[in-house]
């Protein structure tokens, strides 16, 4: 490293930087504060992600740190118009028959709405908003990302995240293209008859606004009633001896709140000592998934070693967090689990239901890959609405709308963090039951093996996590099973 940046200092300076965005996050968030300050957090460690920063560290050993530097110098020129766009999403009202509703809660109503025409029509007042007033400064956003980026010297976004993650993402592409032609001729017949049972739609009338719907289960709503979520996923982490009867470094924050995001989140705002899990009710069986999942993350940061360098506890591969993330998502359709934890003896509807919405989302998220290699590619990005929506509706069979093509892409290819997640979880759940057995997320062991794998952050890529567990190789055709 050149002595522009001293290493030492500058992994101090990011760790201060990163807990105070992390925690900026989960305050507005959670909804217990309407302004979104990152400004002063970037003004405070503008030099962090300077043009010399960035190239200091081109020399030095820690690809995750440059690629911290690279993204926040992209992410620290455009940090207004987030503000921004925060802001304004959270003042945004959505109209319907004359009531009116906070944009950010409009999500959480329509997965409730059992009536499709309300429904429809809350879905075509969101996408309206979402393409008169978002878009603009989505679009300004995404403009001014890709000048930054080839200011840096990539050619493109796609270019930067390929070199600096090393992952190969047109490879990965090749998989979920291969994935989507695998599963096209049964997708229908594996989807629509737990469809039916939450819709009464077939493919032939579902529209995108019945999707929430669906993935939120009304018919299942009796096996997963409210009283029992906490206590479930308590006992679950009693199970794997992960409590020990102590709160640990997990603060769960479960109370509503008007302008609290309507997606469950972890904010690691100290890693490991200070992790909040930030749950909202929608109700059903799409709680327990979203608190399962987040939990996996809260493990996950409140294991790390304290030890580790600021790039392997808050940076690195984030396949590896969602990857755990999924291991207890999954518990929710996982019969042992449902019988073990809620006393469920017939989980079929329940295993059908989420097999028919996991390959719902994996088709989505395969689409979403190729879509997102075009519009962070060096070409040019008009038009590309089109190919959004045409992608998404080949692979999901609804008509998807075009509003989304900006607001449904997360920065610097997360997507591949989702998908690669969902491999390596494949893998993390079959080295599970093998060795020991269906009643796993009931064995101390199992946490032991998992507090081991967690200690290490994100030290290693999912890839290499793998290989040391289980000499595997990460691929995404391990999904087919
Ligand atoms: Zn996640």
């Amino acid at each position: 490293m050149l002595a522009a940046v001293n290493a030492a200092e500058y992994r101090e300076e990011a760790e201060a930087f990163l807990s105070a965005l992390d925690r900026e996050y989960y305050l507005h968030f959670s909804g217990r504060k309407d302004d979104f300050e990152i400004e002063p957090i970037y003004a405070r460690h503008a030099g962090l992600f300077s043009r010399e920063a960035v190239e200091s560290l081109r020399d030095g050993d820690s690809r995750a740190l440059l690629r911290f530097a690279a993204e926040g110098y992209v992410e620290q020129a455009v940090k207004e118009l987030s503000a921004e766009f925060a802001r304004l999403e959270a003042s945004l009202e959505v109209e319907l028959e004359g009531e009116s509703f906070p944009y950010r809660q409009a999500a959480v109503i329509q997965a409730n709405e059992r009536d499709p025409g309300r429904r429809r029509a809350l879905e075509r007042e969101r996408n309206e908003l979402v393409a008169t007033r978002l878009n603009p400064l989505l679009r300004e956003m995404l403009d001014r990302s890709r000048e930054l980026v080839r200011e840096l010297g990539w050619p493109s976004v796609r270019a930067m995240t390929e070199e600096l993650s090393g992952i190969d993402l047109g490879a990965l592409a090749q998989q979920t293209e291969a994935f989507l032609a695998a599963t096209e001729d049964g997708y229908e017949a594996i989807v629509e008859p737990p469809l039916r049972t939450e819709t009464g739609l077939g493919f032939d009338e579902l529209e995108r606004a019945d999707l929430a719907s669906f993935f939120r289960a009304p018919s299942l709503d009796g096996q997963f009633p409210a009283e029992r979520l906490l206590p479930t996923f308590e006992e679950t982490l009693e199970g794997l001896g992960l409590r020990n009867g102590s709160p640990g470094n997990v603060i769960l924050d479960a109370e509503p709140r008007p302008n609290k995001s309507p997606r469950a989140f972890c904010a690691p705002v100290r890693v490991p000592e200070e992790v909040y899990l930030v749950l909202t009710r929608i109700g059903g069986r799409e709680d327990y998934e979203t608190l399962l999942h987040e939990a996996g993350h809260a493990e996950h940061f409140s294991h790390v070693d304290p030890a580790l360098p600021v790039e392997h506890r808050y940076l690195g591969d984030n396949s590896v967090t969602e990857g755990f993330a999924f291991l207890f998502q999954h518990l929710v359709e996982d019969p042992a689990w449902l019988e073990r934890r809620l006393g469920i003896t017939d989980p079929e509807p329940i295993v059908s239901h989420a097999r028919a919405s996991k390959l719902v989302f994996l088709r989505r998220y395969c689409a979403k890959i190729g879509y997102e290699l075009e519009l962070q590619g060096d070409g040019p990005v008009d038009g590309l609405e089109k190919l959004y929506a045409r992608r998404l509706s080949e692979a999901v069979h609804v008509d998807w709308p075009e509003a989304n093509w900006l607001s449904d892409v997360d920065p610097f290819f997360y997507v591949a963090a989702y998908l690669r997640a969902w491999a390596l979880e494949t893998h993390l759940r079959r080295e599970m039951r093998d060795r020991f057995g269906d009643l796993w997320f009931e064995d101390r062991r199992a946490g032991e093996v998992l507090r081991e794998l967690w200690s290490g952050g994100q030290r290693e890529p999912a890839h290499e996590l793998l290989r040391r567990l289980t000499g595997a190789e990460l691929d995404f055709s391990a999904l087919l099973d």
